[in-house]
């Protein structure tokens, strides 16, 4: 189309879907489910995958190893055992000219029945390969095939790289991609540029509507593995325009929350301070020194601090934290701490209560467990400002606590906290200083995404006089060595953790539990002090064990992840991990960071049962080769993508549509300096050229990420 229907008005991209060529009311209902409702979102529904279907034949002109499309008809489906486990699944193919088998290893056995029925037409694609076992005769692995009822538009399907979409239920591939073909054709030259055009020449881009176009149906001369890759110059600017709209709406959040007005401006260096620094056994490093002159500045200010500290574990956050609280004290504010679990909140509790006994100054602790009676009573000494340090979990952000004069808000182990609980404690004052501390080093291009509304300042050093951490993996079978490390450790004088996977009861299989592993180390060394720390204990008991670890009565540890974070016993030597291939890789790193804390030299010892995931197997060998934090969670993101990095929905990472933080941080940072650079500029938008981008920018991140009425 695109020409003139006289009778209606202009196409729109706003248009609904409903009206498209191929659509109607039904599947307008099932596009839904995809989130496609109107044109626009069609457009950009991009391609997750391209199938080279360029070359057509038949079946008897296939070539080994030449990637071939052709149609044909199914004569027999089913599966069969080869050697005693795997099953495989094959299908015969024919067509007028010949016959050929194709076979899938892995696949769900329902699936593969209810989709290839014996006489149903297919279009297949795929690499023959000849199968020596059968006297070399050709045969498909793992095949495209595609259900042909005759629907299917040729041009659209065959003799081209074809494009490959995230479909739902009820929506043929070909259906969607039909669809989407239909709606380019009529619509895609109204996706006008929104972005200016001087960034769009600098960085040698297509225009938006080609770029589209383009993405959806590549052009002939293509490279089918550069599209793979999302390495086209069309597919880059339909990323580089979605990470283009998140800087720039995080540049406008940032101003948001530095705009607040009631920010408390703190004189720093007061005398608890100086009284403190001088009491203090050790020198600050110089990242620690660093990192506390940023913060030193933010409280000067009379706008809200809102800083991220990231640092290895080890590396002393602590202790600037505290410093930072003791700052609101001097002020005469109360300040908050909050920890994830409550094992580390009452670790905090008592270093803090230490560090602050000859202040003279009241920290509280209140967990979910606190008796009612004593939580009534601390919670009323938070709200008459009789407590002046305030330690605790979640239940810091609850209703019923009430703080006086909240002026700083720390809170550990970022990641586990999500963007709102920030926002609640945010509440509890009247716009508190927050700082944020994490030891799971975000990687740059995510913490550049997702805290692009936060300062962020590193302490890339750790405290003099650490050693670094041997680690190894044994396999399960060799367990007895790594047992015998134990009791060659304690000898020594030293200490050690043994660390079993949290076990949900439906899944008590023959996972070595923390409890089993607990009994059999006791049997094996009597002579061994051994204890067991478990999330089913009790706090009381659990704290008691924890003591007595920590003054090395208790010499050996067994536990769950409750000692994950932030757990400080320097005279620990020994990490052990059970079942290390079903950790994930920051949880692996955060245990190993609880040794290497003292002079000695320190052991990590992972024992995995095999076989392994291909990403077990990587994570592991990630742990081999790196203490470095940062090398870790790069890693990380790598094996499992953002998405799962940080469980989306507590990241408060907007909704990726097309870019992918991995593969697309190079574009990720140009789009930041371009958003920087246009910001400079131009900081409300306000010319007639950046109208179009003003408007998409806020009908495009209004709700995706709470921008309101800001520019
Ligand atoms: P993390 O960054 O993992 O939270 P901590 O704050 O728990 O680390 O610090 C770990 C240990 O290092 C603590 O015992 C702390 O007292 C000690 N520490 C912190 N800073 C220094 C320093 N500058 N020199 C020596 N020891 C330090
Ligand atoms: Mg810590």
């Amino acid at each position: 189309m695109g020409k003139e229907t006289p009778q209606k008005t202009s196409p729109s991209l706003e248009d609904p879907l409903q009206f498209i060529k191929g659509v109607g009311p039904k599947k307008a209902e099932v596009l839904k489910r995809l989130n496609l409702e109107s044109v626009k979102d069609c457009l950009f529904h991009i391609p997750f995958r391209y199938e080279d279907r360029s070359k057509t034949g038949t079946i008897s002109t296939l070539e080994a190893g030449e990637h071939t499309s052709f149609s044909a008809e199914i004569t027999a489906a089913g599966s069969y055992f080869i050697g005693r486990r795997r099953r495989v699944f094959e299908i015969a193919l024919q067509d007028e000219t010949g016959a050929i088998r194709a076979k899938y290893y892995q696949f769900n056995a329902t699936y593969m029945k209810d989709k290839f029925k014996i006489g149903a037409r297919v279009i297949v694609s795929g690499k023959p390969h000849p199968n020596r076992r059968a006297g070399s005769r050709l045969e498909l692995v793992h095949p495209n095939v595609e259900i042909d009822d005759g629907s299917q538009n040729p041009s659209v399907e065959t003799g081209r790289i074809v494009p490959v979409y995230q479909t739902t239920e009820g929506l043929h591939l070909k259906s969607l991609r039909s669809i989407i073909h239909n709606v380019i054709e009529i619509y895609s030259d109204l996706a006008e540029d929104f972005m200016p055009q001087d960034i769009i020449e600098r960085n040698g881009y297509p225009p938006l509507s080609q770029a589209i176009r383009e993405t959806h149906f590549p052009n002939e001369n293509s490279s089918l593995d550069a599209l793979n890759r999302f390495k086209t110059l069309v597919q880059e600017r339909i990323v580089f325009d979605e990470l283009f709209l998140i800087q720039l709406a995080l540049f406008y959040k940032r101003k948001q929350t530095k705009n607040v007005p009631k920010g408390i401006k703190l004189k720093t260096r007061g005398t608890l301070i100086k009284q403190f620094m001088q009491e203090l056994a050790f020198e600050l490093t110089n990242a620690q020194t660093k990192v506390l002159a940023s913060i030193m500045n933010d409280l000067e200010k009379p706008v809200p601090m809102n800083r991220l500290i990231q640092g290895d574990v080890g590396s002393g956050k602590t202790i600037v934290a505290l410093i930072a609280l003791l700052t609101a004290v001097d002020n005469s504010y109360q300040g908050a701490l909050m920890a994830p679990t409550e094992i580390l909140a009452e670790q905090h509790f008592h270093s803090l209560s230490n560090d602050c006994a000859k202040l003279g100054i009241n920290v509280e602790l209140i967990t979910g467990s606190l008796p009612s009676k004593e939580k009534k009573q601390a919670l009323e000494r938070v709200r008459e400002g009789i407590s002046h340090i305030v330690v605790g979990t979640h239940a810091l952000i609850q209703k019923e606590i009430q703080f006086d004069r909240l002026g700083i808000a720390v809170i550990d182990e970022q990641h586990r906290f999500g963007v709102l609980q920030r926002e609640a404690l945010n509440k509890k004052g009247t716009a508190p200083h927050i700082l944020v501390m994490t030891a799971t080093p975000i990687p740059r291009s995510l913490a550049l995404t997702i805290y692009g509304d936060l300062d962020v300042s590193l302490i890339d050093e750790l405290p003099p006089g650490r050693k670094p951490i041997k680690t190894q993996v044994y396999s399960e079978n060799k367990r007895d060595e790594v047992y015998n490390f134990v009791a060659k450790e304690i000898s020594k004088g030293r200490q050690a953790y043994i660390v079993c996977p949290l076990i949900e009861e439906t899944e008590k299989m023959d996972l070595k539990t923390a409890t089993e592993t607990y009994e059999y180390l006791k049997e094996r060394f009597p002579e061994i002090n051994i204890g067991l720390v478990h999330g089913k204990i009790k706090s009381a008991e659990r704290r008691q064990i924890m003591a007595e670890f920590k003054e090395g009565k208790i010499q050996a540890l067994v536990a769950t992840t409750v000692i994950e974070v932030g757990v400080h016993v320097p005279n620990s030597t020994l990490m052990i991990v059970e079942h290390a291939e079903r950790f994930g890789l920051s949880q692996l790193h955060q245990l190993r960071g609880r040794i290497g804390r003292g002079t000695h030299a320190s052991h990590c010892l992972l024992v995995a049962y095999y076989p392994l995931s291909d990403e077990g197997k990587a994570r592991l060998e990630a742990m081999r080769e790196s203490q470095d934090g940062f090398y870790i969670a790069e890693k990380d993101l790598e094996i499992r993508g953002p998405g799962d990095f940080l469980g989306t929905r507590q990241s408060g990472l907007p909704d990726l549509k097309v870019a992918n933080l991995v593969r697309d941080i190079k574009i990720l940072e140009i789009a930041r300096k371009e958003a920087e650079d246009l910001l400079q500029n131009h900081p409300n938008l306000n010319t007639p050229e950046l109208s179009k981008l003003k408007n998409e920018l806020l009908s495009q991140m209004s709700d995706r990420m709470n921008l309101m009425d800001i520019i």
